[in-house]
């Protein structure tokens, strides 16, 4: 996420940049029990699971004096069983003004934010449908990133985005309004007063002066693309470009930010090459890669990641990770651009399992730190993590509820990751292990369960009790060691809430580390080290240590 991810804490600021000083950490979600719209919006019900996404052409007016918005969304889809009614999403606060079937306008009913549009007759398995969703309204400026906000630049001029995870995109336009399934293209048409440019996901069209004033933009997303990364950027843009080999990079900026941007974003390329070394290709070739300027810090939307890091190195002007490696590059190019390889490409089919998205992005920052000054360097930038990792949840969630994870899905996620390294022992095979994922589930939606069979698979170990334990448990392991100075030996073993966890750690002195493959079992090891001087690499692994 956004970024934010971060984007928690990068949240919520839809007032100008100059008005943020520091992130404040997202409250922990403490377990609820889920509501009725919690359950509409986060399961997926029959009436989503009847059918699959093929392609939406979203085509809106937008109408910065009123605040207005009005127009439809095409939905194509094939159905999977034969049904007579489907699942769509759409905000309360918008009017449904027809829902169209060809040309039979069709019955549906609303419930919270859930609308089940009913067909005269079943439709048919395996066919493909089309039907246009007329809807207008004021969408609400809310949530983390502002959802929808009709706001204004420094010098006066509309400057309207939307940034809608968590919320969700329903908050604006009508879609099936989940993470399993994704459309495989789709088309956006914006219309908005002459003047004002709109910059959406996809490769740009071209523009339709509509002769009253309004010009509609048209962009073409080649891909397919989750809802929330959907997005709209209507302002008083300068553009710039540049290419990288054959990708086309275009940045918007504002006038008075131009000189800035064009300095701060040449940071962009060197992100793509990090990201491309170590995963392949940039996913959205044909899409392009933008970066456009926003007031808030920052998100991820697809092939157009939106940028309100207020061109200064680091997160908002702070050392992100508190170790002096941040302040060497701009978080928010490199976060939400790691963004494209996950989260975008690779996308968990249920929000419960986000630290797909931000665990693994969240690493990506340290691959970038890596790539670029070495491996010392990286280390010490993940380390940062550990003071923000709070270990109150477990980072997955219940399954089938709308909802966030904790923020530990962030830093705990990445530190999880970078264990696995050091279990995998061997940073050749570690290197293809990753990009072999990567490749393996790019353009796919996949679940916790997915990744770590791959892993199991790949490396010929059963981690699946390491990630159960980092994921579904509060507590990180500890390695309990007991000293027997007199012997010249140690015993060891995990404690841990996963009864069959196991993983290798590197003990004893650093430059001369040993591995012990400890289990929950009492072994012992000679060692020549006193209980003082004997060490664990917690730089490598996550882990806690007791000495006895
Ligand atoms: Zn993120």
């Amino acid at each position: 996420m956004a970024s934010i991810a971060l984007a928690s804490f990068v949240a919520a600021q839809a007032s100008p940049p100059t008005s943020q000083s520091s992130p404040a950490p997202r409250q922990s979600r403490s377990p609820h029990d889920p509501t009725r719209a919690d359950i509409l919006r986060g399961g997926y019900g029959p009436y989503r699971a009847n059918n699959h996404l093929l392609f939406y052409h979203l085509d809106i007016r937008v109408d910065p004096e009123k605040k207005f918005i009005s127009g439809k969304n095409t939905i194509r889809f094939k159905m999977l069983k034969d049904d007579s009614r489907i699942q769509l999403d759409l905000s309360e606060v918008l009017k449904i003004d027809k829902i169209l079937f060809a040309d039979t306008q069709l019955e549906y009913e609303r419930d919270s934010g859930a609308v089940f549009v009913d067909f005269p007759a079943a439709l048919r398995a395996g066919q493909a449908y089309s039907i246009d969703f007329y809807y207008s309204g004021s969408p609400t400026q809310t949530g983390r990133f502002g959802g929808f906000t009709f706001g204004k630049d420094p010098a006066g001029h509309p400057w309207i985005y939307t940034a809608c995870e968590g919320v969700g995109a329903s908050i604006w336009w009508p879609n099936k309004d989940q993470w399993r399934d994704e459309v495989e293209n789709m088309q956006i048409s914006v219309s908005i007063p002459n003047g004002l440019i709109d910059v959406s996901n996809g490769k740009f069209m071209g523009t339709t002066d509509l002769g009253d004033g309004y010009t509609r933009w048209d962009w073409l997303v080649h891909y397919p693309i989750n809802n929330y990364d959907v997005s709209l950027n209507i302002g008083n843009y300068r553009h710039f470009s540049d290419r990288l080999r054959g990708l086309p990079m275009d940045f918007y900026a504002l006038p008075e930010d131009l000189d800035k941007a064009k300095k701060q974003f040449t940071q962009a390329k060197g992100m793509l090459q990090a990201f491309q070394h170590y995963f392949g290709e940039y996913p959205f070739k044909k899409d392009g890669y933008k970066l456009i300027e926003v007031p808030y810090s920052g998100m991820e939307h697809q092939s157009a990641v939106t940028y309100g890091n207020h061109f200064v190195n680091g997160y908002l002007e702070r050392d992100w990770t508190g170790v002096g490696i941040s302040p060497r590059f701009d978080f928010i190019i490199v976060h939400e651009s790691g963004h494209e390889w996950f989260g975008n490409s690779i996308t968990a089919a249920d929000s419960s399992d986000m630290w797909i998205h931000e665990g693994w992005t969240t690493y990506l920052e340290s691959l970038y730190v890596e790539y670029m000054y070495g491996h010392d360097d990286a280390i010490k930038y993940l380390n940062g993590y550990k003071s923000k990792v709070k270990n109150e949840e477990p980072i997955l969630t219940a399954r089938g509820v709308h909802g966030e994870p904790p923020v530990d899905q962030y830093f705990k996620g990445a530190l999880l990751i970078n264990t696995l390294r050091s279990v995998v022992n061997d940073d050749k095979r570690w290197w293809n292990l990753l990009h072999h994922l990567y490749q393996h589930f790019k353009y796919q939606n996949i679940m916790t369960e997915d990744m770590v069979e791959y892993f199991n698979q790949q490396t010929g170990m059963n981690l699946t009790p390491i990630f159960d334990q980092y994921l579904r448990h509060t507590a990180i392991p500890t390695l309990e060691l007991k000293f027997d100075d007199n012997s010249s030996s140690v015993s060891y073993r995990w404690n841990a809430d996963e009864p069959e966890f196991q993983m290798p750690v590197r003990v004893g002195k650093r430059g001369q580390w040993q591995i012990v493959r400890a289990t929950s079992h009492w072994q012992t090891l000679p060692t020549r080290w006193k209980r003082d001087e004997f060490e664990v690499a917690t730089d490598l692994y996550y882990v806690n240590v007791v000495k006895e």
